[in-house]
Order: C-alpha cells, then structure tokens, then sequence
C-alpha cells in the first residue's frame, strides 16, 4: 500500500509483513552458517559523519537531512559509514578477522518523483545488508564464501539462473597497480575456484575497487541486479580503521560491501513476478486454508484450527456459507498451498481431504500425519509440495472440482 502522504514508501499490510519476515529469517538463518553478527546501529546521525565517510561531498542529493539543537543531522541512507563507527569502538588484533557484520536497518534515498515505480524503485527500504573487514590475504576466501552463500540463497528460493559480471579497474581510481592486482585477482580465482562462469566489464569497477554483480534472471527471462559484493579499501582510510598483525603493528583492513537479496522491497516486487505469486509454503502468508461444506463441520474445522495454530502452521478457516467450489476458488486466487476439504466424510473419520493449490486432492489423510509433513516442508524451506508424489484420488478429484 502506498499513501501519497509517504511518496515512495511502501506499506506492508499483515500478510507482506509475513512475507518480509521470512525473508529476514532465511537470511538470519545463513548468517548464523557463515559466521555473521548482525548489529543494530542508528537511523540519524550528525552530518560530521556523512563529512568522514564522503556522502556528504557525493551523495547528498539522496538525503534527508533535519536540524535539531541547532545541530545538523542527515537520515543514513547506506549502513557502511556506522558500521565503521562501530568497528572502531573496540581495538581489533588481526585475530578478530574477518569481522562481518550484518544489517536490517532502514535507510532513505531521495529519489526524484519521476523516476519511482512500484517496490522496485522507492525511498524507504532494508537492505539484507552486511560488511566484511578483513585482511588483503583474506580476501578471496571471503569472496568464495559469499559465492557459496549467495548460492544456497537463490537455490532455496528456486533462483536457479543467475550471470555474474566482474568489474574491474576503471581509468580514473586511486590505489596501487598492485592493489588492483591483488583485488582482483581474488575476485576471479574465487569465482574460478567454485567452477562460475563470469563475464568481465572492463573499466566499470568503482574507483577505490572492483566489484561483482549478480543479475538473477527471472521465469519471463529479465534480468535483475540483486546481489553485489565490493572491494573497498577507501572507506577504512576515510576512518582511519586499524588492526593490529601478528607483527604487532597497525594495519589497515579491507571492507567488503555485500548483499545478496538487495533491498528486500525490490526483491519482494521482482520475487513475486517470478513466482507468479506462488510463494514455497514457508514463506506464504497462509500455508492453510480450512473449507467446510457445510456448517456441521464448523466445530471440526475449530478443532483442527487450534492444532494447527499450536504447531506453528499459518491457518484460517473458511466457514461461510459459500458453496464448497466458491471458497476453492477463492483459497487458489490468494494462492494458498494447501486447502483442507471439510465435509460429513472427514467429520465421521476424523480424517481430512487435502487439495494442492494445482487441483490435485489426497484423501483420508490422518490431521496429524498432516501436520508432520507439513512442518518438515515449511522446515526444510523445500519449493515443491511431499504430497505431489503421493497417490492422486481421481474421483475424489473430479467430484471437487465438478462443484
Ligand atoms: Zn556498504
């Protein structure tokens, strides 16, 4: 929902909020594997640190800015420069490294009215945002990390085409010929050291590192810039951030900018056309949907209902008056995976009739056999139903879908 008191700034009603907190969990999930903390840091900062971190001199017609106290404040409108403040409060020994920290903060950019469009391009969103200080010899084990991350990630969500782009030096930057070298070649033997294939953009790297581009490639085979990871050794000079080596003198680490998902709003926007709205069952808004023939079932159906909600399951119960086919139709609309046909039959054996969002219907199936292998499927984030493998009741079939 957007409201023209908040341009560009996306509402999410209950059911996106679900779909956003999911998102949150796979990524807080990955973070716990691959050795990340997430952090907490402030929304508003004085403008000194927008000074330091170089926003102020080259960003600063995506801000907001705001004087309170007589003191000037800018909204942040990226994670990194606090990220470096928070690096620095406590002494880093070359033990501590890598550091990677993540974060969901919220962040605002400007952008001009014109140019807004849908969740795609907005003024308000988070980020599955994280940045890496480690050591140059690091580097290309970090990068490989990442990779494997990223991967698990869109495999999960069923992302399986992908391109990745390299981008390398361009003609204005700063930093040494070996530098370059070294940033670079970490880049390209990790990608090559996981056997991914990668195209180079020559010259298009930022002009304090090189960097990678993931474009994931979508059902209708349009590419989107979701995922992005930077070499950047700029931002621990402009806050003078140190280690200290196993020679006990101070180093300067390397910061890696990196995000998988991107902004979540967008990549809600792009995730939904892909999947057309069918979202895998531990990510929708309502994993189950209890139809009642009539209203002799009602009490069964509340009867399941507390079952279901007490095991975690995501459930509403549709008991109106409707005719059984108006409600199937209904629950295949908001794409509901599952739908539980409730009529005399299932009241009389205490069994339940189960209809995949696609039409196909299993019967007689015991509620809680039901809700093991459902949990394990929510569980295990698995794209594809267990009960598409299991025997299909034609007739049964036909008699539903005939109503
Ligand atoms: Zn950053």
């Amino acid at each position: 929902y957007f409201n023209q008191l908040a341009p560009g700034s996306p509402f999410f009603a209950p059911k996106g909020a679900i779909i956003y907190n999911e998102l949150l969990g796979l990524m807080r999930e990955k973070y716990q594997k691959f050795g990340y903390h997430e952090v907490i840091t402030p929304q508003i900062f004085d403008v000194d640190l927008f000074h330091t971190s170089g926003h102020y001199a080259n960003y600063r017609e995506n801000m907001y800015f705001s004087k309170v106290d007589e003191r000037d404040f800018g909204l942040k409108p990226m994670n990194c420069p606090g990220h470096c403040l928070l690096y620095q409060a406590e002494r880093k020994s070359y033990r501590d490294l890598p550091w990677r920290i993540a974060d969901f903060g919220r962040l605002h950019r400007y952008e001009r009215s014109g140019v807004m469009h849908g969740l795609t391009r907005v003024r308000t969103f988070c980020q599955d945002d994280a940045h890496i200080f480690c050591r140059v010899e690091q580097l290309q084990q970090e990068i490989k990390n990442f990779m494997t991350m990223l991967n698990e990630v869109y495999q999960t969500l069923g992302m399986h085409e992908y391109l990745i782009y390299l981008s390398t030096r361009p003609e204005k930057r700063m930093g040494t010929d070996d530098y370059w070298d070294h940033a670079e070649g970490a880049l390209s033997e990790a990608l090559k050291a996981l056997n991914l294939p990668f195209t180079i953009n020559p010259g298009d790297g930022a002009f304090y590192g090189p960097k990678l581009d993931i474009m994931f490639v979508d059902a209708m085979k349009r590419p989107w810039q979701l995922g992005t990871l930077q070499v950047d050794p700029n931002l621990p000079g402009a806050f003078k951030l140190e280690y200290f080596g196993e020679d006990n003198k101070e180093h300067k680490p390397v910061m890696l900018h990196r995000a998988i998902l991107g902004s979540l709003e967008r990549f809600i926007g792009v995730y939904l056309e892909h999947t057309a709205g069918h979202l895998p069952l531990w990510m929708s808004p309502v994993q189950v949907s209890l139809l009642t023939v009539t209203d002799r079932q009602h009490e069964y159906a509340r009867t399941l209902e507390v079952l279901f909600k007490s095991a975690g399951i995501r459930v509403q119960s549709d008991e109106r008056g409707e005719k059984l086919g108006y409600k199937i139709r209904e629950a295949q609309l908001q794409k509901i995976p599952y739908m539980l046909i409730l009529g005399d039959k299932e009241l009389e054996s205490g069994k339940i009739s189960v209809r995949l969002s696609k039409g196909k219907v299993i019967e007689a199936v015991e509620p809680q056999e039901f809700v093991k292998t459902i949990l394990k499927e929510i569980q295990e984030r698995k794209l594809e139903s267990a009960f598409l493998a299991a025997p299909e009741i034609t007739n049964q079939e036909a008699k539903h879908s005939s109503i």
